[in-house]
């Protein structure tokens, strides 16, 4: 028998989540403390059916105010074979930001026409590459590049990346839309590109604008979509992702029906507009496991509570003091203030500066919820730590779709 959770998390665990008979998480059907004992931690523990759902409910959403529309998984924000394949299985298009990730979407199932490719500084070898397995748009960043595609790959549909002067109110290391930004092309330089573009032969077939990340306030959806409207008459126009998503129980986003309805209500009829989010798709869906190693009571300090993982498999608190919540997996809400630290040789490894669980002891599982995106991404090796499984849970089956790093993985490069 399994118990609703009324921890205040329900928003930011993945969809479906619950506590069993033994106050257990179960991921997807899956308790986490038996993935934890049969597969190792730390590991990513995602639900296949939340990421299908959302997936699902912006396609919805948008269905609902417009037939002239695609949803675009902007794949760095989990670029993982698997979840490509689900993505593209629910209808998605994909955008792509290097080589690597182009291989991934194609390993993934993703038909090249389907796939936009990004980068400020895309290399000859990418974009060789691209043009080679027929990559359907290129998103184009700079003159240089437009050079480089005049060589390369002549008659290319591209659309022109624009940064529109537009500063959300977000982490300025996740804000790309200012004009003071090294992505797109500022606003007095939009006619030349296009100027640029023609003259290159290249089909413009559109205006593309992504102006930052995890952005709750959707006024600046409306005016980036004004904006850009504003610049010519073309058919496509790609307003970018950003919508952003609860990693505390005190985060409370916008939906994306309201996200919709601010891209869409300043876009006249007739033209398509492409919507590409990458971390409202995945990152309420998956969750990090760790086990607890080491309880270090500092009396009228601090309670540090270290675990096996930290900042190789989560950069987000180092880089954007990102904030999250943490549980012991089988005693949610305990009321023991404390801090979550890595196991890194950096004092600024701490995941979690200050949460409350339940008298946390060696050996204990604990789950992070909300580090479906950006988590598996930015992963490294820093001390030389095999980086984490992702394993994707549905009704009660948990499937490992990258497996943990090995020693012999580490030294496999070697020359
Ligand atoms: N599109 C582009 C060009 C991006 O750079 C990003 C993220 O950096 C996204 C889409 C996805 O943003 P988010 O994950 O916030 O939806």
């Amino acid at each position: 028998m399994a118990a609703a959770l009324t921890t205040g998390l329900e928003h930011v665990l993945p969809l479906g989540s619950r506590l069993n008979a033994r106050g257990a998480l179960e991921v997807g059907g899956c308790d986490v403390t038996e993935l934890a004992r049969e597969l190792g931690t730390p590991a990513y523990v995602y639900s296949e059916d939340d990421i299908r759902a959302r997936a699902r409910a912006y396609r919805e959403a948008f269905a609902a105010r417009t037939e002239r529309f695609e949803i675009v998984y902007a794949s760095k924000a989990a670029p993982i074979t698997a979840v490509y394949r689900l993505m593209a299985d629910e209808g998605l298009s994909c955008d792509v930001a290097s080589g690597g990730e182009l291989h991934l979407a194609l390993a993934g199932g993703f038909s090249p026409d389907r796939l936009y490719l990004h980068g400020n500084n895309k290399t000859e070898a990418e974009l060789g590459f691209a043009v080679q397995r027929g990559v359907g748009t290129i998103v184009v960043d700079s003159f240089d590049e437009v050079d480089r595609l005049q060589r390369l790959a002549p008659g290319q549909r591209v659309m022109l990346r624009v940064t529109p002067g537009i500063k959300p109110e977000t982490h300025e290391k996740i804000a790309t839309g200012q004009e003071d930004s090294k992505f797109g092309f500022g606003l007095d330089d939009v006619p030349r590109a296009i100027e640029a573009c023609t003259d290159a032969g290249l089909e413009l077939c559109g205006l593309h604008a992504h102006i930052g990340s995890q952005i709750y306030e959707l006024s600046v959806f409306e005016r980036l979509a004004e904006v850009l409207w504003g610049m010519g008459d073309y058919p496509l126009l790609n307003l970018g992702g950003g919508l952003g998503i609860a990693y505390t129980a005190e985060d409370h986003p916008p939906s994306v029906n309201d996200y919709a309805d601010a891209l869409l209500t300043r876009v006249p009829e007739g033209v398509t507009v492409l919507c590409e989010p990458g971390r409202s798709l995945v990152g309420n869906a998956g969750v990090t496991i760790y086990t607890v190693g080491t309880v270090k009571r500092i009396p009228g300090v601090r309670t540090y509570v270290a675990v096996d993982g930290g900042m190789s498999d989560n950069l987000r608190p180092m880089l954007y003091a990102a904030r999250y919540e943490a549980e012991i997996a089988d005693r949610f809400g305990g009321g023991d203030l404390c801090t979550v630290a890595g196991m890194h040789c950096e004092s600024g490894d701490i995941l979690i500066r200050d949460t409350e669980l339940d008298d946390p002891r060696p050996g204990d599982v604990l789950v992070v919820p909300a580090t479906g995106a950006y988590g598996h991404a930015m992963a490294n090796n820093y001390n030389a730590i095999p980086r984490p499984p992702v394993i994707l849970c549905r009704e009660g089956e948990a499937r490992v779709v990258v497996r943990r790093e090995t020693y012999d993985d580490l030294t496999l490069r070697d020359a």
